[in-house]
């Protein structure tokens, strides 16, 4: 996974603390140049990301939902034709000061959201970090430009969708001899060679 992108920071208002009828919301949108590399995929992106955030307190924690939205372009993962993929994610995180008790909820198993401890409460709250992960998320592993996609000719690399490529098709009965017939016979000939010149040194 590379790096987050520099030119981006997301920082959201801390709502007024302990009220909880106080909220803050924020929308960026953010033009990412920089290729991400995930999981051996390259995505670029071909829309600017947009990343909403809305943020309330929950007791004493800040609950704080973020949805990434944009549109990345990935190698097909058969054909590597560059094709187009709409990503969009939303993640619940509740930021919960450094040290404090967690509460007994905080031990459930089955948790829709991510603990993520700050030291302490100031006036705005960095989330980059967790906006970057949502969007690593949000990334397909596998994208296939369509659902018919053939690959590409085990051969010689050509696109199948393009038409016969003239390879031997492979169905089992392709040999290396029948690839390389000219390499196969030097082959034979060298062997013949040494067991003639073994023949002579005896
Ligand atoms: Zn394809
Ligand atoms: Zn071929």
């Amino acid at each position: 996974m590379t790096g987050k992108p520099v030119d981006c920071s997301f920082e959201i208002e801390v709502p007024v603390y302990g009220d909880i009828h106080s909220s803050s919301s924020h929308t960026w949108t953010c033009a990412i140049r920089e290729e991400i590399v995930y999981a051996g995929q390259v995505f670029r992106f071909s829309k600017p990301l947009t990343v909403e955030a809305h943020a309330l307190w929950s007791e004493s924690d800040l609950s704080v939902s973020l949805k990434v939205s944009s549109t990345v372009t990935t190698p097909c993962s058969r054909c590597l034709e560059p094709t187009d993929i709409e990503i969009s994610s939303d993640f619940m995180y509740r930021y919960t000061l450094q040290g404090k008790r967690p509460s007994s909820e905080d031990d459930s198993e089955e948790r829709d959201h991510r603990l993520v401890p700050v030291s302490a409460w100031r006036s705005h709250l960095d989330v980059s970090d967790q906006v970057w992960e949502t969007l690593m998320l949000s990334l397909p592993l596998r994208v296939l430009c369509s659902s018919e996609c053939r690959g590409l000719c085990h051969v010689c690399g050509r696109p199948l969708a393009d038409g016969p490529c003239g390879c031997p098709t492979a169905d089992g009965d392709l040999k290396l001899a029948d690839l390389f017939p000219e390499a196969h016979e030097e082959i034979a000939d060298d062997a013949v060679e040494n067991e003639k010149r073994e023949r002579r040194g005896r």
